[in-house]
């Protein structure tokens, strides 16, 4: 009863309701400069950030950032100075827009800072023993280091102006613009992105690092790879082979990309990887083993959704995460062929089956998230894939396809949410597709099917019978079913069916989806009277 009640109140609400982060109505950062001072005396960092504004509105009278005030352990960031009078408390900086704003006008905002970061910028030791300096600002860390807006529905482009002692070296988004040596031990590095990026992607990595530049990609995107300088060896060959082939099919089947560079980044504290727009961390153990093919697939294809394409808000950070699952799937049906996607699927499909016996409430599409522990969980990531794989299905593959080019096209460099997605799909196929969304974003569960076969032989048929046995509402079902070598499809509406497929003798097997385009938990399905 429980259920059935939550069920119909996520069928109601899912489309219009929105994440609980504050939104400034007339803002619209530009472009965030970040110069900081990092040193190997202390912790504290020193930090100028430039903000330049876009007010979309008139009369803004306040410019309100994410930025972590200083904490009872003696970390959180200290203002010292600012462009403009401001308060700081509560993890907010208030910028004072006097006079207020008229709309269309432009403005530039300064603020002067330090600290020990409290989270996002991490200082530590690596592997080797020796002192680095990686972010992590996902999901909304980058407020312990940086003031932003700390959230994706505001994009904009940055640059990194990094002072480091000059034993380092300094990667960070974009294109490099200069490096100078300052005569006194210390080198300042320059970066900048020209593409916006939501606050999680702004990246900075110092090391002693080995950089190693490999021909460009398609002779167009650099590609580079930056190890810790005892992985000298290894690095390259780890990284190159596998993002190469992936930039250039993610490149070829969805648009071009949208960054000066990748560079694939070995980092400490990082568990697996992190999309940072053409700057990709991944775990520093991540080299040591082989393949990597998924792990890099799955980051480089982040780099067209959850970068470019960005979620606009945390609901549907499917689209980042659902997305990038299965272009890795698709990138290894491109590049191993179908039996090892096929395998990808079925292992991500018992996953979702697995994980949905102990979470069953988990949905792909957020209600109104107001916990940012909750942002991801991995039916995020299968279900989301499946739903694009049964979506695939749905509309054949060349309209998929062209589907998802439009899709990037017209929102490449912005954000979109759901709604948006779905769409360009229908307008893409021609077929509403709501029903479709409905069913499997915003609800729980997956459909589970009974059901038996037989053969008549007087009518020449095999007759099917399922049932949809899970809570709800019938699901509608397109379903593939293998007679024998033959492959029919039907569709099921209801929670119980019968269907009559011709066959001119009894068939030796009869299986349901035999192509693996469905995502059902298949209870029972026998020939009726077998055991
Ligand atoms: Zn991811």
């Amino acid at each position: 009863m429980y259920r059935r009640l939550v069920l119909l109140a996520l069928f109601c609400a899912y489309a219009a309701l929105a994440d609980t982060y504050p939104r400034q109505p007339g803002v619209n950062v530009q472009h965030y400069t970040f110069r900081l001072t990092l040193s190997d005396a202390t912790n504290e960092i020193e930090g100028e950030a430039s903000i330049d504004v876009r007010f979309t509105e008139d009369q803004v009278k306040e410019l309100a950032l994410d930025f972590t005030s200083p904490t009872a352990d003696g970390k959180g960031m200290t203002v010292t100075s600012a462009s403009v009078p401001y308060t700081h408390k509560d993890n907010r900086l208030r910028l004072a827009v006097e006079p207020p704003s008229k709309s269309g006008e432009r403005r530039q905002f300064t603020v002067r800072y330090h600290g020990i970061p409290a989270g996002g910028l991490r200082i530590m030791t690596n592997k080797y023993g020796e002192r680095v300096f990686f972010s992590e600002n996902w999901p909304n860390n980058a407020r312990h280091w940086l003031p932003m807006i700390d959230h994706p529905y505001d994009k904009a482009s940055s640059e990194f102006i990094v002072t480091a002692p000059s034993q380092y070296q300094v990667i960070a988004n974009g294109a490099l613009q200069e490096q100078i040596d300052l005569g006194d031990g210390r080198r300042l590095t320059h970066w900048k992105l020209s593409s916006p990026i939501p606050s999680w992607l702004n990246a900075i990595g110092v090391a002693q690092f080995d950089v190693h530049y490999a021909p460009a990609v398609k002779g167009i995107i650099p590609l580079q790879t930056w190890v810790f300088h005892q992985d000298q060896a290894i690095g390259p060959a780890w990284f190159e082979p596998t993002a190469r082939a992936a930039l250039e099919f993610f490149g070829e089947s969805i648009g071009p990309y949208s960054y000066e560079k990748l560079a694939n980044v070995a980092a400490a504290g990082v568990s697996g990887g992190t999309e940072h727009a053409s700057a990709i961390f991944y775990s520093e153990k991540a080299i040591l083993q082989h393949p990597g093919t998924g792990l890099i697939a799955h980051e480089t294809a982040h780099q067209w959704f959850g970068d470019s394409v960005t979620e606009k808000d945390w609901n549907d950070v499917w689209l980042s995460e659902g997305f990038a699952t299965y272009f890795t799937l698709l990138f290894i049906e491109h590049s191993e062929g179908r039996d090892a996607f096929v395998r990808g699927l079925e292992q991500s499909r018992q996953q979702i089956l697995t994980l949905q016996k102990s979470h069953p409430e988990y949905t792909v599409v957020h209600q109104n998230l107001d916990d940012m522990k909750q942002v991801t969980n991995a039916i995020i990531y299968q279900k989301g894939s499946w739903t694009l794989h049964m979506l695939r299905k749905l509309m054949g593959d060349d309209k998929f396809w062209a589907g998802i080019r439009e899709y990037y096209q017209r929102y490449r460099n912005a954000n979109a949410s759901t709604a948006d997605f779905r769409k360009v799909m229908e307008e893409t196929s021609g077929v509403p597709l709501e029903w479709f969304f409905s069913q499997w974003l915003p609800r729980p569960g997956v459909p589970v099917l009974e059901g038996s076969w037989s053969y008549d032989p007087g009518a020449h048929q095999v007759r099917v019978e399922l049932e949809q046995t899970e809570d709800g509402p019938a699901y509608r079902l397109p379903l593939e079913i293998g007679i024998g070598d033959e492959v029919k499809s039907f569709e099921l509406r209801e929670k119980k069916q019968t269907f009559a497929f011709p066959s001119g003798q009894e068939p030796s097997t009869v299986t349901l989806d035999p192509g693996t385009w469905a995502l059902i938990r298949v209870e029972k399905f026998a020939k009726a009277g077998a055991n």
